[in-house]
């Protein structure tokens, strides 16, 4: 079988060969007992090779907690609670518990971004987006979204939520060396399309967008600005990113695991009354049912201990940021935003078309045990997808972990020897392994 569609089973979006290998597993086992220990085995080397040997520098990722892991896998999580909190408020009895574990979670929540609501519903992110979209406008209605080569994220693009609500997007114009929104040329087409809601947050994402300058020209037609937080979320809460909703957004939404570094899911966040009504009807009954509840118990003590070290767990993520872009390109590394300190986020960008392309770079990159992810960057076109020119790198991980700026250092060393040849991948993977060894421990959490 092909990726080319040549076999008889049709289309197949997964990899065909990772499937059949699957399947032989399956069929040559002697029983499912020993299928089902495959998949334990699997969980168990994944475990060991990227929760203890690798240096794990992608930006969408957290480890958690040991408190937040163990929850994950709770009894709670088998339980049913469809509806909102309360017991009139749900389909089933059986919920005292429930109500309690998800009313902290939504008062912690609210306490972190000092709105006036949150929900905690939201199995993905991605989930939230489609809220917003659902609540907030109608089929047809135009929108402004950033493209991906400039940071923009499928969930506001034709291929995602956005595109499923049958919205007419738009770019938002963006300076392709700055990467800041071309305010100038924003309002020029602004004027003209009228957006009914433009989304700022971005997945490459460096520097503070001009939320109060972007709502006062959408505001003169009733225009809206939704801030998609995935990334930034954790920055947010922390105070060391901007603050969309103080700054004139009405609506939020995150991932509860990327820097925010609880549970991978979503949550969403917004202050005015009159969008209530409108955001939790969507995330119930349309978005949500069974929403999980082991994982909203992880969320409410993940934002526990985002209260108690966020502030300083996410002010060091983003000076390793800084400090990992300083010294990469003290190495002769072409990273975006040089002469802006390269990034306010957890996130700096390489562009790596003097060794290759994001894909060949990232691929060489893991065989070394350094796990980045292949990016486009602004030179490229959304086509390039597959083989863009950069790669995104994170510090939330080997923040967490207890690294500091000297680190950083080592790291770039590690990334420059890959890129360079400077050793084999062999050879600098047993470094990796040996850097790894004495960063074990989850830092900033009460465990
Ligand atoms: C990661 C991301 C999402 C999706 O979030 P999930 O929690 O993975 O569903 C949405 N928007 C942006 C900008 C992202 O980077």
């Amino acid at each position: 079988m092909s990726l080319t569609g040549k076999n008889t089973t049709g289309y197949e979006a997964h990899d065909p060969s990772v499937l059949s290998h699957a399947k032989e597993i399956i069929d040559q086992s002697p029983s499912l007992k020993l299928v089902q220990q495959e998949v334990v085995n699997a969980v168990k080397r994944n475990e060991i090779w990227r929760g203890e040997e690798c240096l794990n520098l992608l930006a969408p990722e957290a480890p958690t907690s040991p408190t937040v892991r163990k929850l994950l896998s709770a009894e709670v999580g088998t339980r049913a609670a469809e509806g909102h909190i309360g017991s009139t408020q749900r389909w089933f009895a059986g919920t005292k518990y429930i109500d309690e574990i998800e009313s902290l979670c939504v008062e912690l929540l609210k306490k972190i971004f000092h709105s006036n609501y949150a929900d905690h519903r939201l199995i993905a992110s991605m989930l939230g987006n489609m809220t917003v979209y659902a609540a907030l406008t109608k089929p047809g209605d135009p929108i402004m979204t950033l493209p991906q080569p400039t940071g923009g994220h499928s969930a506001n693009r034709l291929d995602g939520p956005a595109g499923i609500r049958g919205l007419a997007i738009y770019d938002i114009p963006m300076d392709p060396v700055e990467l800041v929104v071309d305010l100038d040329q924003f309002e020029k087409e602004a004027k003209k399309i009228k957006p009914k809601l433009v989304t700022l947050g971005a997945s490459m994402t460096l520097f503070p967008f001009p939320i109060k300058e972007m709502a006062q020209i959408v505001d003169a037609w009733g225009g809206k600005i939704f801030f998609d937080g995935a990334h930034q979320l954790g920055l947010i809460g922390g105070g060391q990113f901007q603050d969309p909703l103080n700054e004139g957004a009405c609506v939020m939404t995150g991932s509860a695991g990327k820097t925010f570094s609880g549970p991978q899911s979503g949550i969403i966040v917004w202050n005015d009354p009159e969008l209530t009504k409108p955001i939790t009807d969507t995330i119930f009954p349309a978005i949500a049912a069974t929403h999980q509840v082991n994982r909203v118990a992880a969320l409410a003590a993940a934002a526990a201990e985002f209260l108690a070290f966020g502030k300083e767990y996410m002010a060091q993520i983003v000076k390793n940021a800084q400090a990992l872009g300083q010294a990469l390109h003290d190495r002769g590394v072409t990273v975006l935003g040089a002469d802006k300190g390269f990034t306010r986020t957890h996130q700096i960008i390489v562009d790596v078309r003097n060794y290759g392309n994001g894909l060949t770079m990232a691929k060489k990159l893991e065989l070394a045990n350094i796990i980045t992810n292949k990016n486009l960057i602004p030179c490229d076109k959304p086509e390039d997808w597959d083989r863009p020119s950069g790669l995104r790198i994170g510090t939330t991980e080997v923040t967490r972990l207890g690294m500091k700026e000297t680190e950083m250092d080592t790291i770039a060393d590690l990334i420059v020897s890959v890129l360079e040849d400077k050793q084999t991948t062999d050879e600098i993977k047993k470094k990796v392994i040996d850097l790894r060894s004495s960063y074990q421990k989850i830092h900033y959490c009460f465990d």
